[in-house]
């Protein structure tokens, strides 16, 4: 009651201000008490909610669409003409226990001594939900609720590491995933942040219903300084059929490579390329190790790193079960070890196929593969490589690109590190629209 009062003196005001002033102003005035006006709805799942009697639930284990009804003052009767009529749009069967479900009442019900509800809402998911109406015209719908993207900007400075920077900041550890496996996995060695590395990351956070948190959806732009080095990177989309795209540098140089960064996903290097490598293994005597090796569990899928080839696929008593791939006339890869192979010689294999499983087979003291990487018939280290980019932006859309950027990357370049600023200007910063 007192907002409403409160409202109204603020429309008199208005209208008292509008009066003195030309036309626009009243028009200014209408557009005010329309939205007044339309504050007052409560609307959830399009219904205007204080309409209506709410009765709020989950599906509990054993609950049926049935049952409920019946709780609810349904008979048998209605609940199969409602199960018919709406079959085609929900199955109401599909009810899993401990999601949500909302039943409406008519404020008129109330007087009832056995009141039922006019509509059924169930929620699948936090998106979506379904709307049966139970009485008069039985009818069902699906819809979804209002999604918002919330454009967002952060910073850190890596003291330990980036997980720990994330996490003191309040931050979603999703953006260390999307830094470490998706912008910069093949210009930065996350594995190898220094103390000092820096970033700056603009992001959008994705909200249901404009209050349930639904998590990270995209990285638009980045900037990491690590190692001295400055790397920008701008998300664009160089084919709008397929929806692909990919992080360019401002010079629109592709960050992602023709070759993966890892055989396998969710591992860790467990021994990397190392001329002069001394192991129990072989009595600590110097034995080069010329790949990398990425601990996973026995039976994970072995990826090949690129398009190409097979031109091995066999077994050996050092290399145990093993693929060799040819990638063009400059590179190969062979991945050792394998619990199973999966790919014949002369296959053709696309970036990303499995070509077998993680094993243990050959001289091998534990569940790994090792990756080599060859360069002109010679192992190098895939990781010391200048590898080819993956797919340049094509010069029709380049141009293109370069203006799309200019804003963002002026966006980044004003985005302050805000651990370097005093506490009392933080607050300040923080009111600049930039942010
Ligand atoms: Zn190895």
């Amino acid at each position: 009651m007192q907002l409403k009062q409160l409202i109204a003196i603020a429309v008199i005001a208005i209208s008292i201000y509008a009066c003195k002033e030309d036309n626009s102003a009243e028009v200014d005035l209408e557009k005010e008490q329309a939205e007044i006006v339309e504050e007052e709805k409560i609307l959830e799942f399009g219904f205007d909610i204080k309409n209506y009697r709410v009765k709020r639930d989950t599906i509990k284990s054993g609950d049926s669409f049935g049952e409920i009804m019946q709780r609810n003052n349904i008979g048998y009767p209605n609940i199969f003409q409602i199960a018919e009529v709406t079959k085609d749009t929900f199955d109401i069967r599909k009810l899993h226990p401990g999601r949500p479900y909302t039943l409406l009442y008519s404020k008129e019900s109330e007087k009832d001594s056995l009141p039922s509800p006019s509509t059924f809402i169930y929620q699948p998911n936090q998106e979506e939900y379904v709307v049966i109406g139970l009485k008069d015209s039985i009818h069902a719908y699906k819809s979804r609720k209002p999604i918002t993207y919330v454009e967002k900007t952060a910073t850190g400075i890596i003291e330990s590491s980036i997980s720990k920077t994330l996490e003191d900041k309040g931050l979603s550890q999703r953006l260390a995933y999307k830094m470490a496996d998706e912008i910069y996995a093949w210009t930065i060695d996350f594995r190898r942040l220094q103390k000092g590395d820096r970033f700056k990351v603009i992001y959008t956070d994705k909200y249901i219903d404009d209050t349930i948190y639904a998590g990270i959806q995209n990285v638009k732009a980045a900037y990491f300084e690590h190692n001295g080095d400055s790397l920008y990177a701008f998300q664009f989309e160089t084919d709008s059929i397929h929806n692909i795209r990919d992080y360019f540098n401002e010079e629109a140089k592709n960050l992602r490579r023709a070759f993966l960064k890892a055989p396998v996903q969710f591992s860790r290097i467990s021994s990397r390329y190392n001329l002069k490598r001394r192991i129990a293994h072989y009595g600590y005597r110097i034995k080069a190790h010329r790949g990398t090796d990425f601990a996973a569990p026995n039976g994970t899928p072995i990826l090949a790193t690129a398009s190409g080839t097979v031109t091995r696929s066999g077994y050996g008593t050092g290399n145990g079960k093993f693929v060799k791939i040819r990638h063009n006339a400059t590179y190969e890869t062979q991945y050792l070890h394998m619990s199973r192979r999966k790919v014949k010689v002369g296959e053709f294999v696309k970036q990303g196929d499995v070509i077998g499983y993680v094993g243990s087979t050959g001289s091998s003291s534990g569940n790994h593969v090792c990756y080599r990487f060859w360069k002109n018939g010679k192992e190098v280290d895939p990781f010391k490589q200048k590898l080819p980019e993956a797919k340049p932006i094509s010069d029709s859309l380049k141009v293109k690109y370069l203006e799309h950027i200019k804003p963002i990357k002026q966006q980044l370049d004003n985005i302050f590190f805000l651990e370097a600023q005093p506490k009392e200007t933080e607050n300040t910063i923080t009111e600049d629209p930039i942010l």
